[in-house]
């Protein structure tokens, strides 16, 4: 068996790792390497290998970063299945083709720069149609349920508690050139104990080659227990100055978090009634799969859901979903209080921009920043206390309040990492850290031979290949 790292190698971006066994070659996930313009392009644009030569991939989660490259996939000649779970699948179907749309706009973007240069056009990365047609080659399956995809490799996907339908992908293969079996554990990215609505990350017994996420394996989150009472105490507060609560979110995933919390706050009657937007076309499709999907939510979703009836978890009174541009310009002549949650999460593009340009000089308004923000992104400057900011090449003052929320990352800290490891009955023999910055993989490296004595912890290069045994 063979194994090939060819993306989120020492750093966090575009998941790409082949495995070759029996003469089969199987891809794990096919995500967008997301960086700097030139090499982005540069590295999405040539996949490392032949699509053609591919006869089976699997997609551990829907996030861009794992899954975005699959329609240059499919364009470039694949022809197999795409196994993931179905909520992943469906998930899919409403992200791919946004960034598909979004791909489009890019390349008209710069042939417009090109076209005044006289330069030639550039054809997007992939379309919409591309997002759709690739679409046609993924195969749903349930956490839990082990299948033959390939002759002598049998996958199970179990649930990673990192977005809806995330999962670790177990393969127990029969290796034929060695003469045995090996159970081959790729994590995925792993989400943390506690996350609302989604549940904790499953256990596995054993793995005798482990390829592991570090993105936070030098660091250590806050606890998540507060979060109920620190959000709540944030809404009365905007609530009783009259301004607005602008929530810059992930559409997937981080906004339906949100939701579900106000939604919780509203029910038990510790925050008043107000109004919440949430302005995103891209988080309403998701929302939807989101209320497909409760075979993936945790004991607090069902014990709401027992204790209020079937209310749906994800939308109330005075929650309006706004999907048309003039909606969205709408919500700029109201007066608070109210609440309004838009894309995207790190305040570089998209409807938040109008929100954010319109209120943040008011000091009664307040931004809650909910996830990681990049270097040089406005949601980093926003949080590192800059003022005055650019906003659509116009400089604002910054006289909101900007507050940090942290305890909703998605991804396991250090110390949960570890633990997941420890809960396995015997140590991997060999395991290989991916998707995570080298000073977060080397943290990890440390820990878990020193206090698990792992033996053969490494950290891959770009495009490194290793045999096993
Ligand atoms: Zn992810
Ligand atoms: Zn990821």
């Amino acid at each position: 068996m063979q194994i090939s790292f060819h993306g989120a190698a020492r750093t966090v971006t575009g998941s790409q790792h082949l495995i070759e066994v029996n003469g089969y070659r199987l891809l794990l996930d096919c995500g967008m390497y997301q960086g700097k313009r030139s090499e982005a392009n540069e590295r999405n644009r040539h996949l490392p290998f032949d699509p053609k030569t591919l006869d089976a991939m699997v997609l551990s989660h829907a996030h861009i970063d794992h899954s975005g490259n699959i329609p240059t996939l499919v364009k470039r000649g694949y022809q197999g299945p795409i196994y993931a779970t179905h909520a992943t699948r469906d998930l899919a179907a409403a992200m791919l083709p946004d960034s598909g749309h979004i791909q489009e706009k890019d390349a008209e973007f710069v042939n417009k720069k090109h076209k005044h240069r006289g330069e030639a056009p550039v054809e997007p990365l992939y379309t919409q149609q591309d997002a759709f047609n690739s679409l046609r080659n993924f195969v749903g399956i349930s956490y839990q349920q082990s299948r033959e995809i390939l002759e002598g490799v049998h996958l199970s996907l179990v649930d990673a508690g990192h977005m809806l339908g995330s999962a670790i992908v177990m393969l127990d293969i029969e290796d034929k050139d060695a003469g045995r079996d090996i159970r081959l554990v790729f994590s995925g990215d792993i989400g943390r104990k506690g996350l609302p609505i989604l549940l904790d990350p499953t256990p596995i017994d054993y793995a005798d080659v482990l390829i592991m996420e570090s993105t936070y394996g030098g660091r250590t989150h806050e606890p998540i227990t507060d979060l109920e009472a620190e959000f709540g105490e944030l809404i009365n507060t905007v609530y009783q100055k009259r301004g607005v609560l602008i929530i810059p979110a992930f559409a997937v995933g981080r906004t339906q978090q949100i939701v579900y919390l106000i939604q919780k706050l509203h029910s038990a009657g510790k925050i008043p009634v107000l109004p919440v937007y949430v302005d995103s076309p891209l988080a309403i499709d998701a929302t939807s799969v989101f209320r497909l999907h409760p075979e993936a939510y945790d004991s607090d979703v069902r014990d709401y859901m027992l204790t209020y009836g079937d209310d749906d978890i994800f939308g109330f009174e005075k929650l309006v979903y706004t999907r048309r541009v003039e909606e969205s310009k709408a919500l700029n002549d109201m007066t608070g209080p109210f609440i309004v949650i838009s894309a995207s999460g790190m305040c570089e593009a998209g409807r938040i921009l109008h929100h954010l340009r319109n209120r943040i000089e008011d000091p009664n308004n307040t931004i809650l920043i909910v996830g990681w923000q990049a270097p040089d992104t406005l949601g980093r400057r926003l949080v590192d206390h800059i003022s005055p900011v650019r906003i659509f090449g116009e400089e604002f003052p910054v006289r909101a309040k900007v507050v940090k929320m942290n305890g909703l990352s998605g991804h396991a800290d250090g110390n949960e990492l570890v633990d997941w490891v420890k809960a396995m009955k015997k140590p991997p023999r060999r395991t290989y850290l991916v998707h995570g910055e080298v000073e977060q993989a080397n943290a990890l490296t440390q820990r878990l031979t020193n206090e698990l004595n792992l033996e053969k912890v490494s950290i891959p290069d770009l495009h490194e290949q290793v045999h096993f045994p």
